[in-house]
């Protein structure tokens, strides 16, 4: 089976057959100059006149080339979402109208994504038809990173902040750099470049965008074919008031940028080549490009603490290596240390997507990465489609775990002699975990509870989970933490019927959290460590938690637990179950050290 891609232009249609497994791409055709004098070109051979006059008739053309029984699933490249879509949506007549609602924030694009997708669900009105926008991986920026200093009103308004674009490369990109990496993208620190005819650069802290450097539009930023990128608001007053508005439209995002300045166009290798020979503003034209980039680069990591990936992708990054080179250099004091000899020289590409620019003493990688932007879009849909097909209405089990104690065995043999071990009880839903017979007496500054339930079997480490109200009482202060992560953690005394253990550390107040298997994060389209937002329906007191954690687990039984005080205040009874919300607000991936920031309220 196959999911057709498809991206739309105002006189151009682009569609590409992806397999659904494989990724691969079945086959490519393109109509351009629809309406006037349309031409067809399939699979990059030379191109065909035909009658196209309209998105519609070029549709049908493309679909009696491509086998259309096979098409399981559209994929809509839709460049502007607006502030309503944040995450790839199955198309209704709804979602329709609301991206016709936003097409005012890209009007030379999203009237074209919108004929496309009319002309896709009129021909395959059986199939499932996801939009993938281009804004929607940025919608995770925080508040300070996407308001730009206008007065409030105009600064907290949906037309006049940041959006960001080429969210499925700078996505698709640092996910294909982890996995080569063999590490978590949710512990790396990314800089994607997508230097191509558009250019933009992103940080992805974490597996998120938290900064981008296009913004409402996709002319601000990094110097482009024929964009000019940032400049000074000034300017561009000035150049209105000589010009009038729609020249100056023109101008900056037709006739500037590296083609503007060079004079030899906006193609990187002409204007290298006329540089190489000599030409003093084509040379300029790069350096001032690569300048930019620099700025970016190094802002980026201030704007994370740091960086740990470098990513270029596009046919600028993934074939320049001079223009790599610019950009890099003189940025050893960031821990950057490129290999020139490497880099030179190196391509990304289909057949090796990834390629290592950094020297073997560099802190920071720096990769090549071929992105693949209908293969990103592709794999959205299906995403979308079987989180639609399987999770839809299905609810989580909601579960109060209390107050209790995980023993070492040096620890049950403490405190309740030599030579004892722990006798279960009761079973417990997650497979392998038992209630003890045991029970202990927890001793703070301040005050005990008696009769705390063992939980079995013996762990490496001693760990004590208790609820806020308790920690009151007790006189301890825990952090909340997921289980095993005991580092920096208050300790209390535990008392036993022979003998008593002071513990240094230990004590949690547990972070709610989901049990799950790798089946259940598939339907409900979450991965292990997401943090996401579960609703429940209580008898008059309904509750939505954030900062879930999600936990996946071959071994694991679907369900979520909170502690009492958690519990008390949604009401919860057995048998509450929870609905994991999946308004893309909610399933952005956290790491606890980065969830409190100070300087920002939540938004
Ligand atoms: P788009 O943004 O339209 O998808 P691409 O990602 O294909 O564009 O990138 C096009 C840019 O990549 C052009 O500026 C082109 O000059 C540049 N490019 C492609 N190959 C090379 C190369 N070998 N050396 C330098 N630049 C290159």
């Amino acid at each position: 089976m196959h999911v057709l891609v498809l991206n739309c232009g105002s006189s151009s249609l682009k569609a590409a057959l992806i397999h659904s497994v494989s990724g691969k791409r079945v086959r490519h055709a393109q109509v351009e100059r629809i309406g006037d004098g349309a031409t067809l070109s399939v699979d990059a051979l030379e191109s065909t006149k035909v009658d196209a006059t309209d998105h519609s008739s070029a549709l049908t053309l493309v679909l009696a080339l491509f086998a259309a029984d096979s098409v399981q699933a559209v994929g809509h490249r839709v460049v502007h979402g607006g502030a309503a879509f944040t995450r790839p949506t199955a198309i209704d007549d709804d979602v329709e109208q609301g991206i016709e609602a936003v097409s005012g924030l890209a009007p030379l694009h999203n009237p074209a994504n919108l004929a496309g997708i009319r002309a896709a669900r009129a021909a395959l009105p059986n199939v499932p038809h996801v939009a993938v926008f281009d804004t929607a991986f940025h919608a995770t920026l925080p508040r300070r990173a996407r308001t730009y200093a206008l007065p409030f009103a105009l600064a907290e308004s949906d037309a006049f902040r940041r959006y960001g674009f080429h969210g499925p490369s700078h996505s698709f990109v640092a996910k294909r750099a982890a996995e080569s990496l063999e590490e978590d993208i949710r512990d790396l620190r990314i800089i994607s470049c997508h230097l191509g005819n558009g250019a933009s650069a992103c940080a992805v802290e974490y597996g998120r965008s938290v900064d981008v450097s296009m913004g409402l539009t996709p002319l601000e930023g990094l110097v482009m074919g024929t964009r000019s990128g940032d400049m000074d608001p000034g300017l561009v007053l000035q150049l209105v008031r000589e010009y009038g508005v729609d020249r100056v439209d023109t101008l900056l995002n037709r006739e500037s940028g590296l083609a503007g300045l060079s004079g030899v166009g906006g193609d990187l290798r002409d204007v290298e080549a006329a540089a190489e020979n000599g030409d003093d503003r084509a040379g300029l034209a790069i350096a001032v490009a690569a300048h930019r980039l620099r700025k970016y680069i190094a802002s980026f990591a201030a704007v994370m603490g740091g960086v740990d990936v470098v990513v270029f992708t596009g046919g600028i990054g993934e074939n320049s290596g001079a223009m790599r080179h610019r950009a890099l250099q003189r940025m050893e004091f960031m821990g950057i240390r490129l290999d020139e000899t490497a880099n030179r020289t190196a391509r990304a590409s289909a057949g090796e997507p990834v390629v290592s620019l950094h020297r073997m003493n560099s802190r920071v990688r720096v990769l090549a990465v071929h992105t693949d932007e209908e293969q990103a879009i592709a794999q959205a849909a299906l995403r979308v489609m079987n989180r639609a097909d399987q999770a839809e209405g299905e609810t989580i089990p909601v579960a109060i775990s209390a107050r209790h104690v995980h023993l070492s065995q040096a620890h049950v043999e403490a405190l309740f002699g030599v030579g004892s071990t722990l006798t279960p009880e009761v079973e417990l839903t997650q497979p392998g975990q038992f209630a003890c017979k045991e029970r202990v007496s927890l001793v703070g500054s301040r005050g005990r509870i008696d009769k705390v339930r063992v939980i079995g079997p013996a762990r490496g480490r001693t760990q004590v989970e208790v609820a806020r109200t308790d920690e009151f009482k007790l006189g301890v202060d825990a952090p909340v933490r997921m289980s095993g992560d005991l580092d920096n953690t208050p300790g209390l005394t535990l008392e036993g019927p022979e003998g008593s253990v002071d513990l240094e550390s230990g004590v949690i107040c547990s972070q709610r959290h989901i049990h799950m298997t790798p089946a259940d994060a598939e339907r409900f389209g979450v991965s292990h460590k997401d943090v996401v937002e579960v609703a429940l329906d209580t008898d008059g007191r309904d509750l939505v938690f954030g900062d879930v954690v999600v936990r996946v687990k071959d071994s694991y039984a679907l369900e979520m637990h909170v502690d009492t005080d958690e519990g008390n205040a949604a009401e919860l009874v057995r048998g509450v179950h929870g609905v994991l919300s999946t308004t893309g607000r909610v399933a952005s991936i956290r790491r606890r050290d980065d969830r409190f920031d100070p300087t920002e309220s939540p938004s």
